[in-house]
């Protein structure tokens, strides 16, 4: 039946946004409560938030918008549990089938809120609005607290057994990882999945060197090790995967656009990627739409998105 074929070839050589977010796939690097559908959060609280646009400073952008745009919204009550609901629905809306997802070990004191309300409220989620997508808890970790803030707000998630996976986040030049290796160790003995950011603005080596310190098993962001033939081939070599999240790249203004994104150049070097959200709330792109763009921009083929997209399952 040659009519049909034709028309999967059709269909396969100019994909859309829905063939995307009906494939399977994996959303790795998501801070939930950044994570949410937009359209969610802005019905809840009536108003529709500015978009995000970026100075030129990284993350000082990214967390005055955080101040400026969300902080009226998690004033109001109950807006804890939207922005995890909203997370679920953007998740489910961009058909991801494996989401690994954090909140902030100091969410309890930022919004007051016992530990286990915050652990009902994924589970409640989680079942409620996604019960289909395979979940890995993850607790984040800002990088610019001190260990000992930092290890009270883990202390009151312990007891929950629920957590499967941890993250280290925010400005990846507040302190030296060195600071944080215990904190991995112990993670690590609990049995849970060691992820940090490292590379985001930083350097190759610092990817490097975030691993070995951390023993990682994966990093989050990590294109910075694109300037380094030699870094790359570690990281092929030890299979570390980096889960990177191209449009928040380009809207942080690390790299320019998808054409020149270094995801192709640790893709050529043998590095397992994947490709993320970050925070969809606050860059406007599930991944599907990202699959899209690379593939419009000629980045990689459809082939080459399906080992990307079978990295993260
Ligand atoms: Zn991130």
């Amino acid at each position: 039946m040659p009519g049909n074929i034709k028309n999967i070839v059709t269909a396969m050589d100019r994909p859309d946004i829905h063939l995307f977010r009906k494939l399977p796939k994996s959303d790795l690097h998501n801070h939930g409560m950044l994570g949410g559908k937009r359209s969610v959060i802005e019905k809840f609280q009536g108003k529709k938030f500015a978009p995000f646009k970026s100075e030129g400073q990284g993350i000082t952008d990214l967390n005055n918008w955080i101040v400026n745009e969300l902080r009226p919204f998690f004033q109001l009550p109950g807006s804890m549990e939207k922005a995890i609901e909203a997370a679920f629905i953007q998740a489910r809306f961009d058909g991801v089938t494996r989401l690994e997802m954090s909140v902030d070990v100091l969410f309890s004191s930022v919004f007051n809120v016992p530990a286990g309300r915050i652990v009902g409220a994924l589970k409640h989620a989680h079942e409620t609005f996604a019960p289909d997508i395979d979940f890995i808890p993850e607790l984040g970790f800002p990088r610019s607290k001190s260990l000992r803030t930092l290890l009270s707000g883990f202390d009151q998630f312990l007891d929950f057994n629920y957590f499967r996976s941890i993250d280290l986040y925010d400005d990846e030049f507040a302190q030296p990882v060195e600071n944080f290796r215990e904190l991995y160790r112990f993670a690590r003995k609990l049995g849970l999945k060691c992820k940090a950011h490292a590379g985001e603005f930083g350097t190759a080596e610092s990817v490097k060197k975030a691993v070995e310190v951390l023993e990682l098993d994966a990093v989050q962001h990590g294109i910075g090790a694109a300037e380094s033939p030699s870094v790359m081939k570690w990281l092929a070599d030890n299979k570390i995967m980096l889960n990177i999240c191209p449009e928040s790249n380009i809207k942080l203004k690390r790299t320019r656009s998808y054409k020149t994104h270094p995801i192709r150049i640790l893709y050529d070097h043998g590095v397992k990627v994947t490709v993320n959200t970050d925070d969809a709330l606050v860059f406007g792109a599930g991944v599907s739409e990202q699959f899209l763009k690379l593939f419009n921009a000629g980045v990689f083929t459809l082939d080459e998105l399906t080992v990307i997209r079978n990295n993260g399952l």
